[in-house]
């Protein structure tokens, strides 16, 4: 049984949903809808991925672009198994009674509200949350980075309460009218931010503060962390247990990756599609413990990190494979671990 899997909305996300589903040998890609003939259109169409219109009006354009559709979105609905939606806030939600319509399950993305789905999902967190269900939104990548970091220390030691500053990218390399150019905002200036009670929408009992500023960076963000948990640990011990971790990245002491500017060149040295970081990065040195107080810094990236996720939560609500199976088979196929 192949899933067939469609991607309404083909930028940062999208693309790489798309490549990621095409990677797979339990599913099958059989289109992306896009709303312009843009540069990623025409990469797409030299990837052997069908077209389709996202909305009908501009479908005349693809033509003039030199691009021929396989129909308009509706249609790749009406088709698909699934569909990823991947479009900008707020659409995913408009999109929700096209895919009802058509009886066509769909996973939403973290820009929407949680009650756009029936599950908030994080594979390694609340896999089991997913199955069978209709709707489902993967959280953002700052809660998805959040998630793979609180799950093992809940599970391990229990977490008394969680305290993040996240130190947030301005906009994504290609996003040119985001910012601040040059200025360090406090953001949301509102404390706590809303992105404690996002990680509670996978773990509805934790308590969670948390506090966002924006900088001038496209890079990633970057997590100073505080965990107080319910015993006291060492840090050697809370080390072994992230190294152990498939999607946590711990980077070894004596590497020279002192920020986010080197995880990157290390991605793009290694060969990794677009530079990718599909994994939390922690700093091994900067894993510090006081009693029951743990501190860590972590490297999230924005633009993959929430991939693999989008491919587990196909399986999920398939009930196709458990939870180890499908993590280990989605981070085979793209190259997850390091
Ligand atoms: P993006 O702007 O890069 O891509 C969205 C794409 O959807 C664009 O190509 C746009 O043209 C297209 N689009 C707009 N309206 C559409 C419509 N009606 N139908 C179909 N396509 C439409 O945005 P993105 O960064 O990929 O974000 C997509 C979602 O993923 C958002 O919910 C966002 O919050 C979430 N997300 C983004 C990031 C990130 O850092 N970029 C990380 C995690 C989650």
């Amino acid at each position: 049984f192949m899933i067939r899997v469609g991607v309404n909305g083909y930028g940062t996300i999208g693309k790489r949903v798309a490549d990621a589903v095409e990677a797979q040998p339990d599913m099958e890609l059989i289109g992306v809808a896009k709303t312009q003939p843009n540069f990623e259109a025409h990469t797409a169409v030299e990837r052997g991925y069908p077209m389709y219109a996202a909305i009908p009006e501009r479908s005349p354009l693809f033509a003039e672009a030199g691009i021929d559709i396989a129909g308009e979105v509706d249609e790749l609905v009406a088709e698909a198994d699934v569909i990823v939606d991947c479009t900008p806030s707020g659409i995913g939600a408009q999109n929700r009674e096209l895919y009802e319509t058509h009886h066509t399950p769909a996973i939403f993305q973290g820009g929407e509200d949680s009650d756009v789905a029936d599950v908030s999902f994080n594979a390694r967190s609340n896999f089991d949350a997913a199955r069978d269900a209709d709707y489902v939104r993967v959280v953002s990548c700052n809660t998805t980075g959040l998630s793979r970091i609180i799950a093992p220390l809940e599970e391990e030691y229990g977490v008394d309460k969680v305290r993040a500053t996240l130190v947030r990218r301005g906009g994504d390399p290609g996003q040119n009218s985001r910012g601040p150019i040059n200025d360090i905002l406090p953001n949301p200036i509102k404390v706590p931010s809303h992105h404690g009670p996002d990680v509670k929408t996978i773990f509805p009992d934790l308590e969670i503060d948390t506090l966002g500023l924006k900088v001038p960076a496209t890079l990633m963000h970057v997590h100073a962390l505080n965990v107080t948990l319910e015993d006291d640990v060492t840090g050697a011990h809370v080390r072994q247990l992230l190294e152990g971790e498939d999607r946590v990245y711990v980077i070894p002491e004596g590497l020279g990756i002192d920020g986010a500017g080197k995880l990157k060149d290390f991605a793009l040295d290694a060969g990794r599609p677009r530079g990718d970081m599909w994994e939390n990065c922690v700093w091994g040195e900067s894993i510090g413990v006081n009693g029951r107080d743990l501190y860590l810094f972590q490297a999230i990236h924005q633009e993959s990190d929430v991939i693999p996720e989008n491919i587990d939560a196909i399986r999920a609500m398939f009930d196709t494979e458990d939870k180890r199976d499908s993590m280990e088979l989605t981070d085979r196929t793209l190259g997850v671990g390091i």
